[in-house]
């Protein structure tokens, strides 16, 4: 089945997520302004930005960890947005997080055994007969071993204890798990690591991924389609190969231009984009990325671009390539 064939898994319809300043004088905080977009079943839907451009944010909101202010979030076709209490809790199960730092989101006072446990003690499932062979069979597929059980965080190694995160993360069977800047605190070789055990993870038990990270050569290692965040909006989104071949965004020329390359003929000069990124309480007027774009015009400061298809599957918000 071509990918874009694939069933929807879940589904953003106009998301924005604002956050209040504690003052007045502060303002809101637009930290996802209108962001629609389709995560297919099986796939991996990789989310690049620079820090503070909201991509946490809205990978938190699918999986309804934060409220959206508006829009709609669909799991499967239903309307997520607004369960609330059981239900809610319900569909937790179907949607994970792995966190970027994995001894911050570890209980440093409870073993390797009953942090496997929380999730199943929190859905009342831990009084179940299977529940012991699942959390041997759960340590299996991350790669360690039963004496594991009675370590504390303290006593394994960084990947260890995201390997850890992973197996927790997977203990309810979820269809989607998003991986919140899942490898940025770890060492590159053991990146390497934990990266091929999500894909191996993905293969064998059908998972679907939201990948975010700020690096975009760790996003193109791991990903069948791309979204390119800035200040709080997708601005481009496309197959990792449609990608890789064309981009069409100034922002995402500029972002990949910064991977380093091996091979003589793939390497491009780097460009390198002039001034800070804006505050996403007060969010540059018409297109965001007009302050810092190479190549922008008077309309890009008056009108606001639209995500449109100008490719089959590859979409962009620029004003350069309206019809
Ligand atoms: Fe640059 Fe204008 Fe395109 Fe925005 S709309 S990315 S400012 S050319």
């Amino acid at each position: 089945m071509a990918e874009n064939e694939k069933e929807t898994l879940v589904r953003a319809d106009h998301v924005k997520v604002y956050f209040k300043g504690k003052s007045r004088k502060d303002g809101t905080v637009k930290a996802v302004d209108d962001v629609s977009l389709d995560i297919r079943k099986g796939e991996t839907f990789g989310v690049v930005g620079e820090s503070g451009c909201g991509k946490s944010t809205l990978g938190r909101t699918l999986i309804r960890l934060i409220d959206p202010t508006d829009g709609h979030i669909y799991l499967n076709g239903e309307d997520i947005s607004k369960l609330k209490g059981a239900d809610l809790k319900a569909m937790r199960r179907k949607m994970q997080i792995i966190f970027q730092d994995p001894s911050a989101c570890l209980n440093p006072r409870r073993t390797v055994r009953q942090i496997l446990m929380e999730p199943f003690e929190i859905h009342k499932m831990d009084k179940d007969q299977d529940v012991e062979a699942r959390i041997m069979e759960l340590l299996q597929l991350v790669g360690l071993d039963s004496y594991h059980l009675s370590r504390y965080p303290h006593e394994l190694s960084g990947g260890q204890k995201q390997r850890i995160g992973i197996a927790r993360a997977l203990a309810l069977k979820p269809d989607l798990i998003v991986c919140d800047e899942a490898v940025s605190a770890l060492d590159v070789s053991v990146q390497a690591q934990v990266l091929n055990l999500l894909q191996e993870l993905k293969q064998k038990l059908g998972l679907t991924y939201f990948f975010i990270s700020h690096n975009l050569n760790v996003v193109y290692q791991v990903s069948d389609r791309v979204g390119v965040m800035y200040l709080g909006k997708m601005v481009e989104i496309a197959d990792y190969d449609q990608l890789y071949e064309k981009r069409y965004h100034p922002y995402t020329e500029a972002l990949l231009s910064a991977i380093p390359q091996v091979n003589q003929e793939d390497r491009k000069e780097r460009i390198h984009l002039e001034g800070e990124v804006p505050s996403p309480t007060d969010p540059p007027s018409g297109c965001r990325f007009h302050t810092r774009c190479p190549k922008a015009c008077d309309r890009c400061k008056a009108e606001e671009p639209a995500l449109r298809e100008i490719a089959p599957g590859h979409l962009v918000a620029c004003h350069l390539y309206d019809a």
